[in-house]
């Protein structure tokens, strides 16, 4: 319906450009965004108070301009990345006597990709320090040549605190968004885009939207992203109760059941019954998209995709016991790196596995390799939850064998061990002729005489081997809980001490299928 509502013959008149205010840290466009606002904003005759709704008009030549005023290339690129586009112009400001600065280039890269023009406010030019030519001369060196130069970028000289050059800053303003012929459709259903919104104790969900097209009305039914509602109130940036507002107009809209998202589109539906339908529909969709597990890298999963003639790069946190493991390893590990696929160490540590060493692995799209040491508790759940594969090794070689039999897509279906169960040394015994028994507190899952044993000190393998006895009390058992004490006799191991951790476990084939179905279960 909404769609078909779109198709209809457009009736398009000219729309205020509206404008974001971009540019490094300290640079001034907090001050800016302000002074405009203030200077032209009392010039008015609404004589209203302003509010602080995200965005506000000013008039310049009985022209409107919009703001959006949450400076800065964050808010910029947060709407972008969900797709709304709401800025025709953006505004750069750089500080004359600061210059080109790393967010000067992030802002102008931003603007760029979204092939949104730019106008160079150089600011502080009260400051004796004040540079604008160097400035100029920085802004050419990333393709932003000044007019007077031959180039086809406005720069306009200005003060913020001194209130100085802000007429002229406007009237680029709107001399730039002449060139982009701005107009849009009234004649039909109206849409926008929300800018801020927060859930206001007395007002309930409070939204400012930026009206794109048509003209939204008080008793409007809408969806807003997920959320349904019918417009209980429009208010301007003023404070001022407003009956409907067009298209660049940033309006508070109230009645809506529920706090929808910067970046949610707003669309006016044929009625509220409506809203509702296609509000269930998205958060049903929403719902499924969340449940849907994330596609995590892990070794089988790039040797599928190298089997399939797909190259990927291999991004690897490394831990290992030893600093000069460590180097070997990352060395070993960096040069398997081919023309197709590069291994990437992004960050090698002595120690056992953190918390942060998956969080990392989980941002970066990384494996985890261990050598001769293992993921500590907290760390196991993590890689649990984020399901990122976790390989643990003792032998250099077989690491080197694994990431490049993965590279090249001949990883062979995984051994995979299963823990049992863990036991800590609370004390241990001397027995003659039998050697060192290690009294033990079970604390998950279970001890089990038949599977094989790992000691493991401040999360660093001391020892792998086999059981050679284990007892409650006088008797031999098969199986000791979680919760019990029992006494462990390790085969050819007599170095066990005190606060060691006794990790079970057994080894199994894993089937690919598990593999894809289950994700990865952090090797351990
Ligand atoms: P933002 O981080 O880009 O929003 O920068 P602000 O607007 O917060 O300004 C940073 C600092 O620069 C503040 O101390 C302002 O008072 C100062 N400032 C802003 N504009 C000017 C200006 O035109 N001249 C001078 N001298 N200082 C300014």
């Amino acid at each position: 319906e909404l769609q078909q509502a779109a198709r209809q013959p457009a009736q398009l008149v000219p729309r205020p450009p509206v404008v974001t205010i971009m540019g490094h840290v300290d640079h001034g466009k907090t001050t800016l965004l302000d002074v405009i606002r203030q200077t032209r904003v009392a010039a008015q005759e609404y004589g209203g108070i302003t509010q602080h709704i995200g965005a506000y008009q000013v008039e310049t030549q009985g022209r409107l301009i919009t703001f959006l005023d949450t400076p800065g290339h964050e808010a910029f690129t947060a709407m972008r990345a969900r797709g709304a586009q709401v800025t025709d112009i953006a505004v750069l400001v750089v500080a004359a006597d600061d210059g080109v600065m790393p967010q000067t280039i992030e802002a102008i890269n931003h603007a760029r990709a979204a092939e949104v023009p730019i106008i160079v406010a150089i600011n502080k030019i009260d400051k004796p320090t004040a540079n604008p030519d160097r400035v100029k001369q920085q802004l050419s060196e990333h393709g932003l040549v000044p007019e007077e130069w031959g180039g086809e970028t406005v720069m306009v000289p200005v003060s913020a605190l001194r209130k100085e050059g802000i007429d002229e800053l406007l009237e680029m303003i709107l001399l730039v968004a002449d060139l982009r012929e701005l107009r849009a459709p009234v004649d039909r259903p109206a849409s926008g885009i929300v800018v801020e919104a927060q859930l206001d104790r007395g007002r309930g969900p409070v939204a400012t939207v930026l009206i794109k097209e048509g003209v939204l009305k008080v008793g409007d039914p809408v969806i807003v992203g997920a959320v349904p509602g019918r417009v209980r109130a429009l208010m301007d940036d003023k404070g001022q109760q407003r009956q409907e507002a067009g298209p660049s107009t940033p309006i508070v809209v109230l009645g809506l059941q529920d706090v929808p998202q910067p970046g949610d589109l707003l669309m006016v539906t044929p009625d509220e019954e409506t809203a509702r339908r296609i509000a269930e529909e998205r958060a049903q969709r929403q719902r499924a998209e969340q449940l849907r597990p994330t596609a995590r890298m892990t070794l089988e999963s790039l040797s599928r995709m190298a089997a399939e003639g797909e190259a990927r790069d291999l991004h690897i946190v490394l831990k290992a016991d030893v600093q000069g493991s460590l180097e070997a390893l990352q060395q070993a590990l960096e040069q398997l790196s081919g023309d197709q696929v590069r291994v990437n160490v992004i960050h090698a540590a002595v120690g056992a596995i953190s918390e942060a060493d998956v969080n990392l692995a989980a941002s970066s799209g990384a494996v985890i390799i261990g050598f001769n040491v293992r993921p500590d508790a907290n760390a196991r759940r993590a890689a649990e939850r984020e399901q990122i594969d976790v390989r643990t090794y003792r032998i250099i070689y077989e690491v080197v064998d694994d990431v490049k039999a993965a590279m090249q897509g001949l990883l062979k279906p995984r051994i995979e061990e299963r823990v049992l169960g863990r036991a800590e040394v609370r004390r241990t015994f001397k027995v003659p002729g039998v050697g060192v028994v290690a009294g033990c507190y079970v604390v998950e899952g279970r001890a089990n005489r038949n599977a094989s044993v790992r000691v493991l000190r401040d999360n660093v393998v001391v020892h792998e081997g086999k059981i050679a006895s284990l007892k409650r009390f006088k008797e031999d058992v098969r199986e000791v809980a979680s919760g019990y004490e029992c006494g462990i006799g390790i085969d050819r191991f007599n170095d066990v001490k005190e606060g060691d951790v006794l990790e079970f476990y057994e080894l199994a084939e894993v089937s690919p299928a598990a593999q894809v179905t289950a994700g990865n279960r952090g090797g351990a």
